[in-house]
């Protein structure tokens, strides 16, 4: 747990998040400013930077964050879904705590505008 991390209190119960599934290594809960009709975060339990690092020091994680997405579409409904990484200020990541974004229920366009 990161001392000021936002996604480590929801995780740990001390922040209120709209959790929709859980699993042994990761937890998922809709986005505070849904971008889609379906907006769910997947996050590891364990404080990792960003999905890069999740990778390297905690592989099974990883893999069990895109099963728990396919799990939060199949609740949803989700014919098909977007799961998209910021990694970096730069892409426009902001909270520095690894989080799948998984969005559905509307049509995109690729490449994304
Ligand atoms: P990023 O830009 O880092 O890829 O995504 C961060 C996401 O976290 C944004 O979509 C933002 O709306 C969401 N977010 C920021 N603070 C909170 C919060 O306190 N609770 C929830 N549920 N989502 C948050
Ligand atoms: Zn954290």
């Amino acid at each position: 747990m990161s001392a000021d991390c936002i996604f480590c209190k929801i995780v740990a119960g001390d922040l209120p998040g709209d959790i929709v599934a859980e699993s042994e290594l990761s937890v998922a809960f809709r986005d505070l400013m849904p971008q889609a009709p379906t907006h769910v975060l997947v996050v590891p339990r364990s404080h990792h930077e960003n999905a890069a690092e999740v990778a390297a020091a905690e592989p099974q994680a990883l893999a069990d964050m895109f099963l728990l997405a396919r799990t939060v579409a199949e609740q949803e409904g989700l014919e098909g879904y977007r799961a998209v990484f910021n990694t970096g200020a730069a892409a426009q990541q902001t909270v520095f705590h690894a989080h799948l974004h998984v969005l559905g229920g509307r049509p995109f366009t690729w490449p994304p505008g």
